[in-house]
């Protein structure tokens, strides 16, 4: 297979709105910092497109021989609604249990979510209640560079001073700073601010704020834009390779990132900035505030509204897959019907690959093809061109069977290698009945489990059954007796 030294990728770095050759700050080594969710609420299938797009970057960089540190917070604390309450902090009283509850309830689901989809763990996953002490540190140093100011326990970002020190505040959003003025409402603390696009790096905490942290200006907790500097700098360095997010943290969140580490460190602190469009619900971003949202569950059950059946996860991340991470992706009933009937014809060949007999020549180029494939990932990470070749090979494949193409064994054993590298490692498919053999098994494996505690029970072993009953639902797998034997369910 090819390496990062045969293969020059392109990527559209925001940064500078182009497509810029690749070329990481050490050789061999990359470091991604990609922004995490709020885990507040369930994720929905946006939040997941994004993710899954920074999966397949990550995939290939590794696939190509690159050691990566990707690294994903997760944010625990700081991230405010428009009326300046704290996301976490309101779900937990709207839910009545504690905030440090909602984190962790949340942050399974979206592990959980994320494993269906078959992403690889990111290597790191910081949290920004982890990292209160460096965000502290990282004001102090702001304030002792005259770039913020602290106001009533509150303290905010100097943007006017920093830009006056050469800063180039919105030099990622191309956003003019009278415009932002101009754009900005009357939110609460805005009093207390020198200028309306100042932004706060860390907030004097009310009274009834749960989520609060002791700081040398009184309590209160840190602004959101913080925690991503902190983080990503702490586990990359002051400067790194590739930071990467929704289109929508764009402005104001990685602008003040940029302020934030510049102003720190006086470095440009990413070197290419990856920044993913967004999934959209007729024709609407789909978005938690605004409920326009369809929940991975709620399509893995077909219980909901939109979708005439329940679609397999891999179905979905080969329809997220089909388009380029930098286009609107409109979900609908029909687009993933779609997705699947291709997926199907797709899979169908690769399941045939290895009926192909080899032959004395080769009638069709693996070698052109494979190069094909790469050229579609080194062209920003081209997914739907890299899966239009697959449909092409799956011809080919059928071909092969009927003998109207033929291929050496070199070239055939190097078609099968490249074909599990594109699938499997690259894009993260599976086939579907590879998914059905994992089932079995543990079906196969719960027939064992529930043979014991049923043994335990004839012989009134009660505390043996008792355990193998409370472990499995430790284990989120939950038994049921009913009249025909015992059932499982996997909560
Ligand atoms: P949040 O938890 O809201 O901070 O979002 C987590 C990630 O999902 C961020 O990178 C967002 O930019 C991204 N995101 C949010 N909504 C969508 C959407 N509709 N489509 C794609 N990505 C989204
Ligand atoms: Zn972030």
């Amino acid at each position: 297979m090819q390496t990062y030294k045969d293969n020059k990728i392109k990527l559209f770095n925001s940064l500078h709105g182009q497509k810029e050759t690749f070329t990481p700050l050490h050789e061999g080594f990359v470091g991604m910092y990609v922004c995490g969710p709020t885990v507040y609420n369930k994720v929905h299938l946006g939040n997941c497109r994004t993710f899954l797009s920074f999966d397949v970057i990550n995939r290939y960089l590794r696939h190509l021989g690159y050691n990566v540190r990707y690294v994903r917070n997760i944010t625990d604390a700081g991230h405010l609604l428009d009326n300046e309450e704290d996301k976490i902090s309101r779900q937990s009283k709207l839910e009545k249990i504690e905030p440090m509850e909602i984190v962790q309830k949340y942050t399974q689901d979206f592990h959980k979510v994320l494993q269906m989809f078959n992403l690889l763990s990111p290597d790191i996953e910081p949290t920004a209640t982890g990292h209160i002490v460096e965000q502290i540190e990282l004001i102090k140093s702001l304030l002792s560079k005259g770039l913020a100011y602290e106001v009533n326990g509150s303290v905010y970002f100097d943007v006017n001073k920093y830009d006056a020190e050469g800063g180039n505040y919105g030099e990622l959003s191309g956003r003019k700073i009278e415009d932002m003025i101009a754009n900005t409402r009357d939110l609460d603390g805005q009093g207390e601010k020198k200028n309306p696009q100042d932004f706060a790096l860390w907030k004097k905490a009310s009274p009834e704020h749960i989520m609060r942290w002791i700081s040398p200006w009184g309590l209160g907790f840190p602004g959101w834009h913080l925690e991503c500097t902190v983080m990503s700098t702490k586990y990359l360095g002051d400067r790194f390779d590739i930071h990467g997010g929704g289109m929508d943290l764009k402005f104001p969140h990685h602008e003040c990132e940029i302020a934030q580490a510049k102003g720190s460190h006086g470095e440009e602190p990413v070197k290419y900035w990856i920044h993913t469009n967004m999934l959209t619900l007729n024709g609407q971003k789909m978005s938690k505030s605004t409920g326009n949202t369809i929940l991975p569950e709620e399509l893995f059950s077909g219980n909901n509204n939109f979708f005439d059946k329940a679609f397999h996860p891999i179905i979905l991340r080969f329809f997220f897959l089909q388009a380029h991470y930098r286009s609107i992706l409109d979900i609908s009933n029909e687009a993933v019907n779609a997705a699947e009937k291709g997926f199907y014809r797709l899979t169908t060949a690769i399941e045939k690959l290895p009926e192909i007999q080899p032959s004395e020549k080769s009638t069709f180029s693996v070698r052109e093809w494979i190069d094909r494939c790469y050229d579609a990932l080194n062209d920003d990470f081209n997914t739907p061109i890299l899966i239009a070749h697959l449909f092409d090979i799956s011809k080919v494949i059928n071909n092969l069977i009927l003998r109207n193409e033929t291929l050496t064994l070199t070239d055939l054993n190097s078609l099968k290698e490249a074909v599990h590298a594109f699938f499997y490692d690259i894009l993260g498919l599976k086939l579907l009945s590879d998914t059905l053999n994992d089932n079995n098994k543990l079906d196969n494996a719960m027939k064992v489990l529930i043979d014991l505690r049923n043994k335990a029970r004839l012989e009134k072993d009660w505390a043996l059954s008792d355990e193998i009953r409370d472990r499995l639902s430790e284990a989120g797998i939950i038994l049921k007796d009913g009249k025909d034997g015992t059932t499982y369910e996997i909560e």
